[in-house]
């Protein structure tokens, strides 16, 4: 088995309840156990700024599925989510986008997956989720806590539990 980070995002329809069902989702299909799921955070949009703000998540898996079978399970269920690839403009408004951030120590570079996550560094609202949950896992030689201490968190907000 390999332990893996996911990234959630999303800034169209109820991306809370999106969430929820999406990770029971993954599971399912991935037939992986969910070791750790962050906090929700209200986050400002990212890349292209005319836009509603961003709720994002991260979670931690263990899945025997390798990255690439992983990477095609996280687009089914954002397909299933409503995400049109074809019809969205980049970083533009989705209702569900799913990152592998991690998958062990992996390190790979294929026209369809980057591992680990190549904007994974630029960006604040990967890594408060993720310090939330793994601050000390070591990702591409730092790890994610001090990664976060180069970077502005504002504007980023937790969200208080949905229940
Ligand atoms: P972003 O995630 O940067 O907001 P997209 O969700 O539109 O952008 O993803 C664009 C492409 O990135 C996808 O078609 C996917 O094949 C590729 N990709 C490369 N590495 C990864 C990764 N680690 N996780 C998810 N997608 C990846
Ligand atoms: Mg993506």
């Amino acid at each position: 088995m390999a332990n893996a980070i996911i990234a959630m995002g999303g800034n169209v329809g109820d991306v809370r309840a999106t969430f929820g069902a999406a990770i029971s989702d993954i599971c399912t299909l991935e037939q992986a156990r969910l070791l750790a799921r962050s906090s929700d955070y209200l986050t400002p949009p990212w890349g292209d700024e005319q836009q509603p703000r961003f709720i994002n998540a991260c979670i931690e898996i263990e899945t025997g599925l390798d990255p690439h079978a992983l990477l095609a399970v996280l687009q089914t269920v954002e397909r299933k989510f409503g995400r049109d690839r074809a019809h969205e403009r980049r970083w533009g408004p989705r209702t569900l986008d799913l990152d592998l951030i991690a998958y062990d120590d992996v390190s790979l570079q294929t026209a369809e997956l980057t591992l680990p996550h190549p904007r994974l560094f630029e960006r604040a609202f990967v890594l408060v989720p993720l310090a939330e949950i793994a601050p000390d896992r070591q990702i591409g030689g730092r790890t994610v806590k001090t990664a976060l201490a180069e970077l502005s968190r504002e504007g980023i907000e937790r969200l208080p539990a949905a229940d």
